[in-house]
């Protein structure tokens, strides 16, 4: 058996792992394999993406859900959530705004809300589009259909962030109701892919029930799907929910898999999430630090932004909002990377 060095060392070279390895790697880590690791993710970071780190505005459009993940503050049975939806009108708002900042990348994110169907969001594309045609826009919307996701590829969208949460079906099935199949989830992300998106995928670390078997399994999958983006943060409970007692995931851990995956997928755009600064408030430069190349503010209307909670406490304001892009500007830059304008491609 090789020790972390030397698994961390294989991981750089073949850029794969088995089973066993990623559960050993995740077993033995400490601190000084995890500085080992980081270094690594950082060069590999800079050769390919230099020091730059890209932001996308992000725009919650709806807090209305079908759904009903058992983590999330929005699911459909949480009658204390305070639901609002965003008109197109409200969403081009946010996107004049967000250009005028300095924003390439627009993020649409919201339950899963009927409201917006394909036609409604392919004339907001269209529209999106021609008012700034050098922008990119990612849809993380949830689970449509393969013509749905065609439609809205046609129309003008260019990513799609939906994360697969668990690539373990049992895990799965201890985070979502039975409607809710992890089967379904692949399935998107596959028709996504095939349609030419630029597709996100990704989980949470330290949801109730994972084991380091699970996150093995999520690397596993991960590299099989070879997505453009993958978003990873700490689970942090919301107490409207049935997980509101469970313990919140671990930075550290966090961290230390973003370093992984930095190092399994050396081109991944790689955000530091808005989950990591909300337990730490060094969370960005430690995502960043270890190989993270990409921050998504908020850039949701400010009457709307409490109530897109998914969990609680979640960071909205400082250097998390849109208008603060100054102050992230500067902290990003205290650590030696850069802020750029750019619609930040995958390369
Ligand atoms: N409806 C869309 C967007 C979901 S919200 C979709 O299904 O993709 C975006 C992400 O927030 C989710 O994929 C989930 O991983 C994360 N999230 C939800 N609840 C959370 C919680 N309690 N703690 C941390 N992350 C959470």
């Amino acid at each position: 058996m090789q020790d972390v060095y030397g698994l961390i060392d294989k991981l750089q070279e073949t850029h794969a792992l088995s089973k066993e390895e990623w559960v050993q790697v995740l077993e033995s880590r400490n601190a000084a394999a995890a500085s080992y690791l980081f270094e690594k993710a950082r060069k590999i970071r800079e050769t390919i993406y230099g020091k730059d780190v890209y932001i996308r505005g992000l725009i919650e459009i709806s807090s209305y859900c079908k759904n009903n993940c058992y983590y999330c503050g929005i699911r459909r049975d949480n009658r204390n959530a305070e639901r609002y939806r965003l008109m197109p009108e409200d969403i081009l708002d946010c996107t004049d705004e967000g250009w005028r900042l300095g924003f390439r990348t627009f993020v649409l994110q919201g339950g899963e809300d009927g409201y917006y169907t394909d036609d409604l969001l392919c004339d907001l594309l269209g529209k999106i589009k021609s008012r700034h045609p050098r922008c990119a826009v990612t849809l993380s919307l949830g689970e449509r259909g393969e013509a749905s996701f065609r439609r809205l590829f046609e129309a003008g969208a260019d990513r799609y962030l939906l994360r697969h949460e668990t690539a373990n079906s049992e895990h799965y099935a201890e985070l979502h109701p039975s409607e809710q199949q992890l089967e379904t989830r692949k399935a998107c992300l596959a028709a996504l892919k095939r349609i030419g998106y630029q597709v996100g995928s990704g989980f949470m670390v330290g949801s109730p029930g994972q084991t380091t078997s699970h996150l093995a399994e999520d690397l596993l999958y991960l590299k099989q799907l070879d997505p453009q983006m993958v978003g990873i943060g700490p689970f942090i409970p919301h107490h409207e929910t049935p997980f509101g007692t469970y313990p919140a995931g671990s930075v550290e851990l966090t961290v230390y898999l973003l370093g992984l995956i930095r190092l399994m997928l050396p081109h991944v755009l790689l955000p530091a999430t808005t989950a990591l600064s909300t337990l730490d408030p060094q969370g960005r430069e430690k995502g960043i630090l270890a190989g993270a190349n990409v921050v998504m503010p908020n850039l949701s209307p400010a009457a709307v932004r409490e109530k897109y909670s998914l969990y609680d406490n979640k960071l909205c304001t400082g250097e998390e909002a849109a208008e603060s892009l100054q102050a992230l500007r500067e902290r990003v830059e205290r650590i030696g990377y850069t802020v750029v304008v750019d619609r930040g491609d995958y390369r």
